[in-house]
């Protein structure tokens, strides 16, 4: 499995953590995908629109053999299949799993643009992102203190703490 890709997932519909953990174990289980590492859980309230419950997020590090495009397609297959129905723009959903960066391809086609043009203004992403990520893993551009100084951060909690692992240094206010 030779290409690195984040994949960022999000759930505030139905049975939250119930979604998060079962996409994870069933992107596993694809023949051409193998998780690495798993960020916390965290407890997010809702940016765009607002009336709607709260977000479980949390990001996945995979190896996988897939092309960026086919890899979308994988996922978009498991989003439907969790039950996943585009209503609102921003909305409620059961399941969200968006590609966060993959290897350092920047990628622009119209499905699919790559690293996530969103992400680095959404501290629901970006904290599990550096949880598990490495410096040398992200665009060069981006400097984790700065991100981690930012002010942004006080609608994302810790929901649950990833085993064994500290996430101190990405809660601490
Ligand atoms: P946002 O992209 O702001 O997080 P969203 O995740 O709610 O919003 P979706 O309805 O899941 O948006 O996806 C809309 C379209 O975004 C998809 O049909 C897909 O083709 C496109 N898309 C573009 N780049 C990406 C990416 N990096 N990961 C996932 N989908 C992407
Ligand atoms: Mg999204
Ligand atoms: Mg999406």
């Amino acid at each position: 499995m030779m290409n690195t890709a984040y994949i960022a997932l999000g759930s505030n519909q139905g049975d939250r953590s119930g979604y998060l953990c079962k996409a994870v174990e069933e992107i596993g289980r694809h023949e051409q995908i193998t998780v690495e590492k798993e960020s916390s859980i965290y407890e997010t309230d809702p940016v765009g629109f607002t009336e709607q419950d709260r977000f479980l997020n949390m990001v996945i590090k995979v190896k996988t053999r897939l092309a960026p495009v086919d890899l979308l397609k994988v996922l978009q297959g498991f989003e439907h299949f969790f039950g996943r129905e585009r209503v609102i723009r921003w909305g409620p959903r059961t399941l969200d799993l968006d590609i966060l960066l993959y290897n350092q391809e920047n990628i622009e086609t119209e499905e699919l643009i790559v690293p996530h043009p969103r992400m680095w203004e959404r501290a629901f992403v970006f904290i599990p992102l550096m949880e598990i990520a490495e410096s040398k893993e992200l665009p060069v551009e981006i400097n984790r203190k700065e991100l981690l100084a930012r002010q942004d951060r006080e609608g994302v909690h810790v929901w649950k703490p990833k085993s064994g692992g500290d996430v101190s240094e990405l809660t601490e206010s």
